[in-house]
């Protein structure tokens, strides 16, 4: 089976922790064969959601790295370049000046806030409806996105779970199978998919996002772009659990996983 990590960090993201060689070269020692790089750049300031209109600023920095690591990896893995675009609804016109860029390989379009709230990992939630709440105002955004289409894949869908968990409430995506049937049919329409992201399977979410029901839910509408992705922030998790995250696509019903290189979709067979 073909490994492929199309969602990892390095310290050009304020919480990563490694080199982008230091993380490619883990991915290659685990056995992946094609990685993504995809440091964030977050439209909105995480504390706030106030806009940072400097938000692509270390793009340079990232591309020196880049270039530094495929240079000393030799050929050990097949290290692609991509980034992890937040809250690209928010201003859609800095947005698009950084999606046209031509430089990228992939972009993952994620939402880690809502309009005029802080980041979902710095909500202090303290009760259901709140949490409820977030989570529609959390999928009506992706509307916006899916609308705009500065990315070729849909972030993490469902890691609100995650922050809900911690402060108490276990909530995720049931109940709004009608309004992601509609979300999913509108991204295949327009051309783009979603990730199966590994990471709450390391934490106490244990599950992936998004959960298997909403991944059934876009298999069934048709969807067929889809990348895995450890979301790994150090050397550590590179590749975790993507052999796993294989298996449930194959229990979905997909028979390929997707990667990306200069925005367009190859397919491998799973
Ligand atoms: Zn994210
Ligand atoms: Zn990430």
């Amino acid at each position: 089976m073909i490994l492929t990590d199309f969602h990892t960090h390095s310290y050009c993201s304020d919480d990563g922790t490694a080199s982008i060689y230091e993380m490619a070269l883990a991915g290659a020692e685990k056995g992946v064969s094609i990685m993504c790089i995809t440091d964030h750049v977050d439209i909105d300031y995480f504390e706030t959601g106030g806009l940072n209109p400097d938000c692509f600023s270390h793009w340079g920095k990232i591309k020196e790295e880049y270039a530094r690591a495929v240079e000393k990896l030799q050929g050990r893995i097949d290290l692609r370049l991509g980034i992890e675009f937040g809250e690209a609804n928010h201003a859609p016109e800095l947005a698009e000046s950084i999606a046209s860029t031509g430089e990228l390989d992939f972009i993952i379009g994620s939402l880690h806030n809502v309009r005029d709230y802080p980041d979902f990992f710095c909500i202090r939630y303290k009760s259901e409806k709140e949490c409820r709440e977030l989570v529609d105002r959390y999928i009506e955004e992706h509307f916006e996105l899916a609308e705009l289409g500065f990315f070729d894949v849909l972030g993490h869908l469902g890691y609100t779970k995650r922050y809900m968990k911690r402060r108490g409430f276990d909530i995720g995506l049931e109940g709004h199978e009608d309004r992601l049937r509609e979300l999913f049919r509108l991204l295949i329409q327009n051309g783009k998919g979603i990730e199966l992201n590994t990471s709450g399977l390391r934490d106490t979410t244990g599950s992936t996002f998004p959960e298997k029901h909403v991944l059934k839910l876009y298999r069934e509408a048709g969807g067929e772009i889809i990348t895995v992705g450890s979301d790994s922030h150090r050397t550590e998790d590179v590749g975790a659990n993507i052999e796993d995250a294989c298996e449930l696509l194959r229990e979905a019903g997909f028979e390929y996983v997707t990667v990306f290189k200069k925005r367009k979709p190859e397919f491998i067979k799973l």
